[in-house]
């Protein structure tokens, strides 16, 4: 099998866990944050988690970007830079973010993100360093790509930000969170990051990238929805206008 063959496999191969993750996951609450319970096998550590489960996406991402004949032109470059930018804040600035830092995942949880991410980072790397010839008819999606992923990673950002602002260090409860998008929904973190890969999809024209979003999508949504239920369970007060993603709407 040729590297374009595992290419095509695993993006077909992760197109498939995207559907199937989204059913499982109307069911089934993954097992970490609020919603971390025992039954899981070994865990370890939220922090370390976060870092181990990351990494493959900055490294095998670089590593195979690196080898491919397109790695020293423009948009490539680009397309670099956002997927590094995301990707080192993730792996390397948000666990340290993190207040609850005594928070356990399961070992099994971090392990399957570690390979999800591996199979990611190579298929995006593939797709813009191997495959893919940019050129200028491609600066207008470039341009328009960029600007949705940055809005993206400002809501993002902005709204752990606000979360982490809940607790002081060393605390684990949780609160209402207000202002900003939380006005409206309960999750525009997970807004944010899905906003982040359409924007990344549109700049790449890459089918890694559009199946990438559509996981992303796809692992977010029935999360942000099993947030929702959550907060209306806890707190007697949480406002009944909230949605969990799309504000009035969803
Ligand atoms: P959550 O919104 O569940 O939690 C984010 C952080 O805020 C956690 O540390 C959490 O603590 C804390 N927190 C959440 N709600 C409250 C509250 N009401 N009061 C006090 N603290 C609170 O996000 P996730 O942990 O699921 O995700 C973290 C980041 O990773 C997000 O930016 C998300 O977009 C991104 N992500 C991306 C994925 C992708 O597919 N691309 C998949 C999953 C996450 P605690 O952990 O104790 O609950």
């Amino acid at each position: 099998m040729n590297l374009y063959h595992l290419y095509q496999i695993t993006l077909i191969s992760i197109f498939i866990a995207g559907l199937f993750t989204f059913v499982s996951l109307l069911f089934i609450n993954a097992p970490y944050g609020r919603h971390y319970r025992v039954g899981w096998g070994l865990s370890i550590p939220n922090q370390w988690g976060w870092i181990l489960m990351e990494s493959p996406a900055v490294l095998v991402f670089l590593w195979v970007y690196l080898s491919g004949d397109y790695r020293a032109e423009f948009i490539p470059l680009c397309l670099l830079a956002l997927w590094q930018i995301h990707y080192c804040h993730r792996t390397f600035i948000f666990p340290f973010r993190l207040r609850s830092r005594k928070k356990r995942m399961p070992l099994i949880i971090a392990l399957i993100a570690f390979l999800f991410n591996a199979a990611n980072g190579f298929i995006n790397a593939y797709w813009i360093s191997h495959l893919s010839h940019y050129t200028r008819s491609n600066e207008l999606s470039l341009l328009i790509g960029i600007a949705i992923f940055f809005l993206g990673f400002y809501v993002n950002y902005r709204s752990d930000r606000i979360l982490f602002s809940l607790r002081k260090d060393g605390e684990s409860g949780y609160q209402i969170p207000q202002g900003f998008l939380y006005r409206w929904i309960v999750s525009p973190n997970y807004f944010g990051e899905i906003l982040e890969w359409v924007g990344f999809a549109i700049a790449s024209s890459s089918p890694a990238a559009w199946v990438f979003a559509f996981y992303t999508a796809a692992n977010l949504v029935p999360r942000a929805l099993s947030h929702l239920r959550w907060y209306k369970t806890q707190f007697s007060d949480f406002p009944t206008n909230r949605k969990a993603l799309i504000p009035f709407l969803f």
